[in-house]
């Protein structure tokens, strides 16, 4: 809801760039919002000299991402494939039970030491496995001491593909396992990768009194970035893509340079809102909500567990307080209704982390559980009370819509609307329409009750359908089918005289 906020209170507004290009090196001076301050640098440094000012040289090295342990996993399945945090966490326990992989609810992203030997036989099976090839030379040189921390491993380890890779078949899984299993393997592989090393250089150079940057970096060792590129491209080769390597890349500058006429250029730009919350990011957010608040050495952290996480967003989308929209996810009129109206201790994320380091210092021996329990109670009462402020008003703001019955293509709930019993799913196009042709030509309106007995048995009997032909009432049982699309068709049937004319479409 605050994230929908921002998106609906965003304003945005348009300013320049003006890029000087300096023998092929782009030097920018970003957002003016002063369309003619703009032009009148650009004018007036077009053409002239620029001199290179500073030239800062910085080797920056990113560290292989650690091993998956449930969330980052089903995020970064949501980031890749567009998967459902559930969706990931079905199809993990799906791999789990057909022991192509490690215990998927686990919260700890590391092994622990006596793997060590597991961990590289597993590795050298995902290379063959995959006929991957890449930084190590000799698949069995995996870096496998960092992955390992036994103090950051609790009930389970992080999730690594099992030795059963070996004899799997991978073209007989469901497609949805067999990437979650090329995800898990190729990110086993690249936790123990070497670092991604490169150059970033940063220059300024001056042109008639102002100061214009450019940036620019250069590889110098692919290291574990380079498994990522699996997932960008058809064959799931682990190959540099040339190209972007070459527009990354800055020519070598020295302090003092002088660039000549250089040509300059004003571009034109508009600011952009937040972005929607996606499963990736909302999961993201959920485990963090709240650190600020905490010290750093408070263990439990955010809202949920990696194992409820997903049942959380599940949840709201069922009880209809959030909805999907492709891979966003936004609240709704009630969701965003009901976070107006609770009180804010309800809504803070750090209340749960609180309660969870609570039990956290009990399990220690730290506090006793009748401090526990008190904590507890004054709570209860404290929201007790809390609840009590809401007024008679503001609960009447949720509208009390009652569904008609679940849809027959994908059984979520059905509504009313004005024109039509839709069904509450986005993605699905079921639809029984009140001004529908096919009643009409025989005098009947689909009414509430009509659609709730379709949704419930297929099927109404009616008795006064009218036949325009016959000028004459009959009476008959009307049934409804919708296909896999959500296209209607209805038929008739005399079940009480023998069957015939069994469908008559007009
Ligand atoms: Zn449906």
């Amino acid at each position: 809801v605050e994230r929908a906020g921002q998106i609906s209170n965003f304003q945005k507004e348009k300013y320049f760039n003006v890029e000087l290009d300096c023998d092929g090196i782009p030097a920018v001076k970003p957002k003016i919002f002063d369309p003619d301050e703009a032009e009148q640098l650009r004018s007036r440094c077009h053409g002239n000299e620029a001199i290179v000012t500073s030239v800062k040289e910085t080797e920056k090295k990113v560290k292989a991402p650690k091993l998956y342990d449930l969330t980052t996993l089903q995020r970064e399945a949501n980031r890749i494939y567009g998967m459902t945090a559930k969706q990931t966490l079905d199809t993990a326990q799906s791999l789990y039970e057909k022991k192509l992989i490690t215990y998927p609810r686990t919260d700890s992203q590391y092994l622990t030491e006596d793997m060590e030997q597991t961990a590289r036989n597993v590795v050298r099976q995902i290379y063959e496995k995959y006929q991957l090839t890449g930084p190590f030379d000799q698949p069995e040189q995996p870096d496998v001491k960092k992955v390992m921390n036994n103090s950051k491993v609790t009930d389970h380890h992080a999730i690594i593909p099992t030795m059963e890779l070996a004899s799997c078949h991978l073209d007989e899984l469901k497609s949805w396992e067999e990437k979650i299993l090329f995800l898990i393997a190729v990110h086993t592989v690249m936790a123990m990768s070497k670092d991604h090393i490169y150059q970033e250089t940063e220059i300024e150079v001056e042109c008639q009194g102002e100061i214009f940057k450019a940036k620019g970096k250069i590889v110098l060792q692919d290291g574990w970035k380079l498994f990522e590129n699996c997932f960008k491209n058809k064959d799931r080769m682990a190959i540099v893509d040339p190209n972007q390597e070459m527009k990354e890349r800055m020519p070598k500058v020295t302090q003092g340079q002088t660039f000549y006429a250089v040509a300059a250029e004003k571009t034109e730009h508009f600011t952009s809102p937040p972005k929607p919350y996606s499963e990736d990011t909302l999961l993201a957010a959920m485990e963090t909500a709240g650190n600020k608040e905490f010290d750093e050495d408070t263990e439990k952290k955010g809202l949920g567990t990696p194992a409820t996480r997903a049942g959380i967003i599940e949840k709201l989308i069922y009880s209809q307080y959030a909805t999907r929209k492709g891979k966003q996810i936004l609240p709704t009129d009630d969701g965003k209704v009901l976070v107006e109206i609770l009180p804010d201790f309800l809504k803070s994320a750090s209340m749960t982390a609180e309660w969870e380091n609570q039990l956290l210092l009990m399990e220690h021996g730290e506090i006793a559980p009748e401090q526990f329990m008190t904590g507890i109670k004054n709570m209860l009462t404290m929201m007790l009370n809390g609840c009590d402020a809401i007024s008679e008003e503001e609960t009447r703001r949720f509208q009390t819509r009652e569904s008609i019955g679940t849809c027959p293509v994908c059984g979520s709930l059905v509504y009313e609307s004005k024109t039509n019993f839709y069904c509450s799913n986005h993605d699905c196009h079921f639809a029984l329409w009140k001004d529908n042709r096919y009643l009409q030509s025989m005098e009947k309106t689909m009414d509430k009750k009509m659609a709730a007995e379709f949704l419930k048995n297929g099927c109404v009997h009616v008795k006064d359908l009218y036949s325009r032909k016959k000028n004459m009432y009959f009476e008959a049982d009307l049934h409804m089918d919708a296909d896999e699309t959500g296209r209607v068709n209805f038929s008739l049937s005399f079940p009480k005289k023998k069957p015939k004319n069994k469908s008559k479409k007009k």
